[in-house]
């Protein structure tokens, strides 16, 4: 009986075709790549033409590299040696490519330096090309705000604070040698007083350390501790302070910068996988949306959201040629600044203040009864009317000035005879009469965004941001795993930003 062997489909690796197929056939209609391919050749790429020199050897066509780039962050392909692979080894990349092979070193030049002033008005063209498609708009936009970590070192830190400390040690130990110096000192020999380190700086601490050698070096009477402080200072004090200055240079108005990437300043990761809210090198990565279209990028060195919206904004208006109509942000957003800015600006702001959800609450608003903002106003004789019915007199005003410099201009009113009163402990725990102090702007614009928020449209908006900008971080950080930066300084992280801006943009023209 013959025995019955499983048949299988013909495989012959040596077949040849006759008309083989070209990469174009093998590419399905409607692919992401196809998306990719469209919107490149539709952008102007002169600014990206200027970042070549005229003389030299042919280098590769920035189309070319720009594609592969973007569809390589569509694809979740970030390192530009895995690019440079599957320019090899996938046929989209090879279609892209035309069967170009760039190395990684081409990748990463193109990426790093040539599109460091092209890759903005790259993304300005991609959004336009949106816009006019109806797909987002660039007048009605959601804001809001994450860090990424940068690829720095988390343990090369350096504080801002521990700077400080150490100056203050430098000062101390300089005026304690000089006291000596001025208590061994003979008569005619008599040191003046230390001098003035309020400020300390480099020539500061030079001088007085040559001053100090000058004084006590030939001395031989000297303690063998003072005189083991005075090396110790003479060989490392000039040195320390220079190198205190360079490093304040660095931190501008930032506390902390790392050392292996001085532009990423200290931040809480919310994600950080221990969960114990470990600081870590990082920028803030602020992003406005509109239909999960990112509308505009920037990056920030602020740990907080609330004084980045300026920089953001002056942004939006250099890519766009004028400020959006409407924009809806979480409380992070709602401050004084903020607020004045938009009102400037004409923008409506459907931004939250910092209670305004709590204000919601009645179980809040029934644990502070007494609170300052329910207390009544009187206008006319610009008062305030305490819980016992009481008046609280104008005592005089201060301004205010925030990290910013933006100056807030508050009013402080006071209550009589607190001392007396039944209510007193519930009403406020100081030991003197109550005193209050009121911004009358923020008040007068906390009440404008509190009724904006609550029409209608408000609510819409709100549950509209929600679902509009928070997913599009989800959607970067959590499916597509692009959780820190692969490049250092804030140039070449906004690159890398811009890149995920567009391929977050192509991949949802594409779904
Ligand atoms: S403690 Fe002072 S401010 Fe408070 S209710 Fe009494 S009088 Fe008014």
């Amino acid at each position: 009986m013959a025995i019955k062997r499983p048949v299988f489909k013909p495989y012959n690796q040596q077949q040849i075709l006759a008309i083989p197929p070209t990469l174009e056939e093998l590419i399905p209609q409607g692919h992401p790549v196809r998306i990719v391919n469209e919107v490149i050749n539709k952008i102007n790429i002169e600014p990206l033409l200027k970042a070549y020199h005229i003389r030299g050897s042919s280098s590769y066509h920035p189309q070319l590299l720009l594609k592969v780039l973007v569809y390589g962050y569509v694809t979740n392909i970030y390192s530009s040696r895995k690019l440079a692979a599957s320019c090899q080894e996938s046929i989209y990349f090879m279609w892209l490519s035309s069967m170009s092979y760039p190395d990684h070193n081409t990748i990463n030049r193109f990426r790093g330096v040539r599109l460091k002033n092209a890759l903005r008005s790259v993304f300005e063209d991609v959004v336009k090309l949106l816009a006019d498609e109806g797909l987002l708009s660039i007048d009605e936009i959601n804001t809001d705000g994450t860090k990424i970590e940068a690829n720095a070192n988390k343990y090369t830190f350096v504080w801002r604070k521990s700077i400080q400390t150490n100056k203050e040690k430098m000062k101390k130990q300089l005026t304690e040698i000089w006291q000596y110096a001025q208590q061994l000192a003979a008569d005619e020999d008599k040191m003046p007083e230390p001098p003035d380190f309020t400020e300390i700086d480099s020539a500061k601490v030079k001088a007085t350390v040559a001053q100090l050698n000058e004084k006590l070096a030939a001395k031989d009477n000297i303690d063998k501790k003072v005189k083991d402080k005075l090396n110790y200072v003479t060989k490392n004090y000039p040195l320390s302070i220079a190198k205190y200055e360079q490093q304040e240079a660095i931190l501008g108005e930032r506390n902390s910068f790392s050392k292996t990437d001085t532009d990423a300043t200290f931040m809480r990761m919310k994600e950080y996988h221990m969960k114990n809210g470990q600081l870590k090198p990082g920028y803030n990565v602020q992003i406005s949306t509109s239909n999960q279209f990112i509308v505009n990028y920037t990056i920030h060195p602020n740990p907080t959201d609330t004084t980045t919206l300026t920089a953001h904004l002056v942004q939006h208006e250099a890519s766009f040629g004028k400020a959006p109509k409407v924009l809806t942000a979480d409380a992070g957003y709602g401050s004084e600044e903020n607020y004045t800015l938009l009102e400037q600006k004409e923008v409506t702001a459907y931004v939250k203040y910092g209670m305004f959800d709590k204000e919601q609450n009645e179980t809040h608003n029934s644990k502070f009864p007494f609170a300052s903002d329910k207390l009544f106003y009187n206008q006319e004789k610009d008062c305030y009317i305490c819980p016992m019915g009481k008046q609280m007199d104008f005592i005089g005003n201060y301004i205010r000035k925030t990290s910013t410099g933006f100056e807030q201009n508050v009013k402080r009113y006071q209550a009589k005879n607190c001392g007396n009163c039944p209510l007193n402990g519930a009403c406020h725990k100081s030991k003197e009469n109550r005193v209050i102090e009121i911004n009358e702007n923020l008040k007068r614009q906390k009440q404008k965004a509190f009724e904006l928020l609550n029409t209608e449209e408000g609510i819409q908006r709100r549950k509209k941001r929600c679902f509009d900008v928070e997913p599009v971080f989800g959607n970067i950080k959590q499916n597509h795993g692009f959780r820190r930066f692969l490049l250092r300084g804030k140039e070449k992280v906004a690159v890398e930003w811009g890149l995920l801006s567009i391929a977050q943009n192509l991949r949802k023209k594409a779904a």
